[in-house]
């Protein structure tokens, strides 16, 4: 039978970024630490997991429904940065150059089906759209996978003409995710975003 020092080295290493040198110095630091320390870490981490829900408007994970982005009155509703899932909209989130509201679709459509349209929440964004949006900035990697999303997304909303469609400004690596951009870099591809056509495609300047 594994001995509960293998158990709690098996259970750090499933966490993302967690490897074998960093999974015994946690399981050591644990029997190391106050006792006081040790239940603010498990308790935060237990109402961290409970309390956290989805925003029934954008999608954003939060403790308050709807959340925070979504309430303040501040940040315009006319115009949405659709990102493609929640770690995403804490990036853009984070190089401050963004003052709308997000809209997380929950992926970005596979050219293979894995991932299909109307798994996404292209729904809901045509409901928001429809109560008054005056931009939509897309906030995708450059793939494949993000063309075939800005076109589902575009044709979608086709009935509201009156939209303009923008994306990250060039410069992002071919295949990079929004994780391998710092904070300053994103900031630049926001502020400089390059206008869409409703087909997708790239107006001329
Ligand atoms: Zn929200």
């Amino acid at each position: 039978m594994a001995s509960l020092f293998t158990k709690v080295l098996f259970a750090l290493r499933r966490i993302p970024g967690v490897g074998p040198t960093s999974a015994e110095r946690m399981a050591f630091h644990f029997l190391s630490m106050k006792e006081e320390d040790f239940s603010f870490l498990l308790g935060t981490i237990r109402d961290f997991r409970e309390k956290t829900k989805l925003c029934p408007v954008c999608g954003l994970v939060s403790e308050y429904s709807p959340c925070r982005i979504c309430a303040d009155p501040a940040r315009s509703e006319r115009l949405l940065c659709v990102v493609k899932d929640v770690q995403d909209a804490f990036r853009v989130e984070k190089s401050r150059a963004f003052k709308g509201k997000y809209h997380v679709l929950g992926g970005l459509v596979s050219p293979l089906e894995t991932v299909r349209e109307e798994d996404l929440s292209i729904d809901r964004l045509a409901t928001r759209v429809a109560s008054g949006v005056d931009e939509i900035l897309f906030a995708f990697e450059q793939s494949v996978e993000s063309e075939v999303t800005i076109k589902a997304v575009t044709r979608r909303l086709s009935a509201f003409g009156d939209v303009r469609y923008s994306r990250l400004a060039v410069g992002i690596p071919s295949g990079a995710g929004l994780e391998h951009l710092d904070a300053e870099t994103l900031k630049t591809a926001v502020e400089n975003r390059t206008p869409l056509t409703a087909k997708g495609a790239v107006k001329a300047p």
